[in-house]
């Protein structure tokens, strides 16, 4: 199989594949916010502009090794794949920092082999950074989890937006998990759906084909879910790893590329 951005990503396969080419200059950098540009019209966007330039103002004086130390390349060891709801950013509720987690976020967390958005990321982490872990992260309250569940009460219809489609198979499996006694709880839906994601995932071509190339060092995916209700995430205890894989032992095994 061709390696993906191979010849893009010099260096080990550790770069962010920006080109000496496209190196940013004093042009790109932040301008004053006292200039006037297009955020300066909407408050709200100035205002994170300025919090931007304090934040790498502070980042940079605290550790001036920060920013060109994290130029030439990133080599995260863990893929989160999360929902994208604005009260869950993964970097900040994992006490993370910028360069530690490589993401890919949709509403409800979900994959299925046609999402080659997805894939792409998943080939990236895999083949290019050897990422050790998966982390399908599910979070209470799920809004996206809420729709489908309201969906999967009421009688089936063509799915003539973009969302219906998307949500077509958690809608499903709302339906499945219904019972005499009525529809499954949020809660219980937002926990399966990440353990369906999961076995999705290791039923997926790239992650069997990272078992091939990496055997027992392969890629080992779990299911979490974040409590928004105070802030700390549980393991669902699904975890699974290659043939072979040994929890907790060295992943790092050999350099294959
Ligand atoms: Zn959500």
């Amino acid at each position: 199989m061709p390696l993906p951005f191979r010849r893009e990503l010099p260096q080990q396969s550790a770069s962010s594949g920006i080109s000496a080419s496209s190196r940013p200059d004093d042009r790109n950098l932040p301008k004053s916010a006292t200039e006037k540009h297009g955020s300066d019209l909407y408050p709200e966007l100035k205002e994170l502009m300025l919090r931007n330039q304090r934040w790498a103002k502070r980042v940079g004086s605290a550790d001036p090794g920060f920013f060109p130390r994290h130029y030439p390349g990133q080599r995260p060891e863990i893929l989160w794949i999360g929902c994208s709801d604005a009260r869950v950013p993964e970097t900040t509720i994992m006490g993370s920092q910028p360069g530690d987690i490589f993401v890919h976020r949709g509403i409800a967390n979900l994959y299925s082999p046609s999402d080659d958005s997805l894939n792409a990321v998943l080939m990236i982490a895999l083949i290019n950074f050897k990422v050790k872990h998966i982390i399908v992260a599910g979070h209470s309250n799920c809004v996206g989890c809420q729709t489908a569940l309201r969906a999967s009460n009421l009688p089936p219809v063509p799915e003539t937006q973009a969302i219906q489609r998307y949500l077509k198979p958690l809608t499903v499996l709302a339906r499945a998990m219904a019972t005499e006694d009525g529809p499954p709880s949020l809660d219980l839906l937002v926990e399966e759906n990440v353990q369906q994601q999961v076995r999705n995932l290791l039923a997926s071509q790239v992650v069997q084909d990272d078992w091939k190339r990496r055997a027992e060092y392969g890629v080992t995916v779990h299911g979490w879910v974040y409590q928004l209700e105070n802030g700390t995430v549980r393991d669902l205890g699904v975890s699974q790893g290659p043939p072979g894989a040994k929890p907790g032992g060295s992943r790092m095994g050999p350099r294959l590329f």
